[in-house]
């Protein structure tokens, strides 16, 4: 079902004009109210005047995701703090978090375009989701909250965890909707085997699974095993969380919502825009947004787009699912975790060297992180109770610095391989 056809059905001259008119509105106000944008437009010589239709776009300056650091935590702010009715924050640990300030207009809309997400996988009011992604400042649990309460479903704002009680809510309330991690969708199926639940018996018939990345054999795990048809959907804090893109009944790309959100693909080293077909990094535009508006956001996830017709009879662009990152960012049960967080914990430390690998794998359906670090030749030498008590010390610290568990294992000195050119820190052997 298309929850809003005006808009995503637009005949795509007419959908180009709007976002044009868009973009010179959004253009012209973060020029007027963020002095950031302000100087950053003024570093390019370009004024809101030059912005006269979407193609001018690539006139404007980037945004990254340090630049949104600098700033923390107004600086971005384009009305009345007092305007401002709900704030979350990235899940990243590097750093000062970014955040996204939401106006009632901004939730509003959140509403919307999640609503136009799960109508994608046929939810109606009918329907009772069982909304599993965490609520808090994390965008994922309030951003589907609001869609589901928008279409009218009846909503289970459950969160995450507790996978026994989410099983048991899903029997007892007859759950037909899930929204979750895909890597959650897993653990839940493979708890619920074991509890001798028959998921095939079960009311539940769709879910809607992002956050991170996953792929097609994922997604054939997660119907076999759920009975359900899975959904990818996507989003960012720094643009409005979930509900930017999102896959439509043909299970085949994702149509970006960009009467809202415009999308581009750049080339990561020039920063030159790239033509449909063509892998590169994605680069956001809100165009609509009040609180914090966001001009060209570098999200540092590779995919690339198609304007192909989608059978679905919708016009948006379309993405393929996300094929990687620019950065050595890892997503590990839904944290953002970089290899330099560890270097930094490591260099606090004596007996250890800050030459170490992160190991990343799926036991079953949970990702795992091993740490390997090299121990230093005095270390080296000691007991091996010594040895084991270090291990517990760096976990601990690590798990203080990066917010998941992981398993630290002390290795000989020298055994990591050195490299000439970038340092190969992570060894990822998920297969996803
Ligand atoms: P956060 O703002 O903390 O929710 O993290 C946003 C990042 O999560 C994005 O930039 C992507 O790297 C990743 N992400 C979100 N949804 C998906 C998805 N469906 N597939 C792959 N990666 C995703
Ligand atoms: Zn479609």
């Amino acid at each position: 079902m298309i929850w809003d056809a005006k808009h995503e059905s637009m005949p795509r001259e007419e959908l180009r004009r709007l976002q044009g008119e868009r973009l010179k509105a959004i253009a012209r106000k973060v020029y007027d109210r963020v002095p950031f944008y302000k100087s950053k437009f003024n570093a390019l010589g370009v004024k809101p005047e030059d912005i006269n239709g979407i193609d001018d776009i690539a006139k404007l300056p980037f945004t990254s995701k340090d630049d949104m650091r600098d700033v923390f935590p107004y600086g971005l702010l384009a009305c009345d703090l007092k305007d401002i009715v709900e704030i979350h924050t990235s899940s990243g640990t590097t750093g000062k978090p970014v955040v996204d300030a939401y106006t009632q207009g901004d939730i509003d809309l959140w509403g919307e375009v999640m609503a136009r997400t799960l109508s994608m996988g046929g939810v109606t009011a009918e329907d009772i989701v069982q909304n599993a992604y965490g609520y808090g400042l994390f965008t994922g649990g309030l951003g589907a909250h609001y869609g589901i309460r928008r279409i009218g479903a009846t909503c289970i704002p459950i969160s995450g965890g507790n996978t026994k009680r989410q099983l048991d809510m899903m029997r007892d309330f007859g759950s037909t909707a899930l929204t979750c991690t895909p890597s959650y969708s897993l653990y839940l199926a493979e708890a619920g085997k074991e509890e001798g639940i028959d998921f095939s018996k079960l009311p539940l018939r769709v879910g809607f699974f992002g956050a991170e990345p996953w792929s097609e054999s994922m997604r054939a795990d997660i119907q076999a095993k759920l009975h359900i048809k899975a959904y990818d959907i996507f989003g960012l804090t720094e643009i409005i969380g979930p509900g930017v893109a999102a896959e439509c009944e043909c299970q085949d790309l994702l149509h970006v919502f960009e009467d809202h959100f415009y999308p581009e693909i750049i080339n990561p080293d020039t920063g030159k825009p790239l033509p449909d077909g063509e892998k590169g990094e994605l680069v956001f535009t809100t165009l609509t947004k009040e609180g914090t508006p966001v001009i060209r956001y570098r999200t540092r996830d590779i995919t690339y787009l198609t304007r192909e017709p989608c059978p679905c009879g919708r016009t948006a662009v379309r993405m393929h699912r996300i094929l990687g990152r620019t950065d050595d960012m890892l997503i590990i049960r839904g944290v953002n975790i970089f290899p330099s967080q560890v270097e930094q914990v490591l260099i606090k430390m004596d007996g250890v060297e800050p030459h170490y690998q992160l190991l990343v794998e799926r036991q079953g359906t949970l990702d795992c992180l091993e740490v390997l670090v090299e121990m230093t030749e005095g270390l080296f030498s000691d007991e091996l109770k010594r040895l084991e008590q270090k291990e517990r010390e760096i976990e601990d610290k690590l798990r203080e610095a990066l917010l998941v568990h992981s398993k630290v294992k002390l290795v000989e000195p020298k055994s990591i391989p050195r490299s000439e050119g970038k340092a190969k820190r992570i060894i990822d052997k998920r297969s996803i």
